[in-house]
């Protein structure tokens, strides 16, 4: 997959394209990376990228023919490409948002800067709007970077073995249950008795219940997505949840789907 960055710092991608996950996959070319200055594209004598608003206010605003010029040097023929401006106008990023992106072969992050871009940029070129929150950033590069490291994780092969998306927060619709590793005891605190059991099946049902209580305690919203399986019913039911998430999800949405 190509992720393609349009921006006036460079420099910004350089440490979080050569760490950890991100740098394996570039490495391994699972993903291919294009950091694209638009101040290349500028053709006036002081190469600038932006000016003064139309009709007064604060700030500069990024001119439209840099920004159009870079995207067109960027977008790669034949594949199917989805062009992403970053801003605080876009409806909210999230896991699902993420995993329909990665079904594209090329995104093209283009990254805001002072009061954003030349309205007329966004109507003629971007695709979609996504913002990463509800506060305002410098600019549009941290979101890009949030947005790339969200979608690689979901590209297949990308994760090492042991490392998975799928029971991640979120995919499966629950907060992830909580984790321990050595030492046994830390502080005076030790861990759960039954993640030292060896005892399996004890230990997914210990975890899906935390998962579910921590849930229920911070996101109950989210529990209006799931439909648990006639075990983990069982599991929840034993456990004296059942009926706090049956109510969490508004009455019955998180009714039975098949065993997998
Ligand atoms: N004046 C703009 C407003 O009030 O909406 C904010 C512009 S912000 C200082 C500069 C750039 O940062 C934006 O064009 C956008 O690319 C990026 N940005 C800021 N907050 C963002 C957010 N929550 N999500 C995504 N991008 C954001």
């Amino acid at each position: 997959m190509f992720f393609d960055f349009l921006t006036i710092f460079p420099e910004f991608f350089g440490s979080p394209l050569r760490e950890g996950i991100v740098r394996r996959a570039l490495n391994e070319g699972k993903i291919q990376v294009g950091v694209h200055n638009i101040r290349d594209f500028a053709t006036d004598r002081h190469r600038m990228t932006d000016d003064r608003p139309f009709g007064g206010g604060e700030g500069m605003v990024l001119k439209p023919e840099p920004l159009a010029a870079c995207l067109k040097s960027a977008r790669k023929a034949g594949i199917h490409s989805r062009v992403v401006l970053l801003s605080p106008a876009g409806p909210r990023f999230d896991q699902q948002g993420a995993e329909r992106l990665a079904g594209y072969d090329q995104l093209i992050l283009v990254c805001g800067r002072y009061e954003g871009v030349d309205e007329r940029f966004r109507t003629l070129y971007v695709d979609e709007e996504l913002s990463i929150g509800d506060y305002v950033l410098t600019g549009g590069e941290l979101a890009a970077l949030v947005i790339m490291d969200t979608v690689i994780r979901l590209l297949p092969n990308v994760l090492g073995c042991g490392e998975s998306a799928a029971n991640d927060s979120f995919s499966c619709g629950l907060l992830k249950h909580r984790q321990y590793t050595r030492p046994r005891v830390f502080e005076g605190m030790g861990v759960p008795e039954v993640l030292l059991s060896g005892d399996h099946a004890a230990v997914a049902r210990h975890r899906l219940l935390e998962a579910v209580e921590l849930t229920l305690h911070r996101r109950p919203d989210l529990l209006a997505t799931i439909a648990f399986t006639p075990a983990e019913r069982k599991v929840l039911r034993q456990a004296g949840l059942l009926a706090r998430v049956d109510a969490a999800a508004g009455g019955g949405a998180s009714g039975e789907r098949r065993e997998s």
